[in-house]
C-alpha cells in the first residue's frame, strides 16, 4: 500500500492508515500521525521526525551507527508529503510525464 508520508512507516493494513475529520481513511499517513483529519503532533519538526525514528531504528538495531540512521533518515523523510512543499507539484509533474510517455507508446 505504500508508507506514511509523515514518519515513513510502511503501511500494509488499512488500520494503519490515519483517518480523516469525517472518519474516512487517510492513505497519505499513519494513524500514529494523523487521525481526525489532523497531525497528533502538529508542532513536530522535521529534525523532530528525524531525531525520533534515527532513535527509533537504533533501539531496534544496536549495531547500527547513529551517523548511518541520521543520514538515511535526512535522505528520505523530506521527500515525504508533509515536508516537502513541492510534493503535490512533483506528483502531477511525474504523472503528466507518464501519460507523455504512455502516449509514445
Ligand atoms: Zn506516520
Amino acid at each position: 500500500m505504500g508508507f506514511c508520508n509523515s514518519c515513513g512507516k510502511p503501511m500494509s493494513r488499512g488500520d494503519e492508515l490515519g483517518t480523516n475529520e469525517d472518519g474516512s481513511k487517510n492513505e497519505y499517513y499513519c494513524i500514529d500521525c494523523f487521525q481526525n483529519g489532523e497531525f497528533t503532533e502538529p508542532d513536530l519538526t522535521l529534525q523532530d521526525m528525524i531525531v525520533k525514528k534515527a532513535k527509533e531504528m537504533l533501539d531496534k538495531n544496536p549495531d547500527l551507527r547513529e551517523e548511518d540512521a541520521t543520514g538515511l533518515l535526512m535522505y528520505f523523510l523530506p521527500n515525504l508529503k508533509r515536508w516537502n512543499p513541492k510534493f503535490d507539484e512533483e506528483v502531477n509533474h511525474y504523472q503528466s510525464n507518464k501519460r507523455g510517455y504512455r502516449q509514445m507508446d
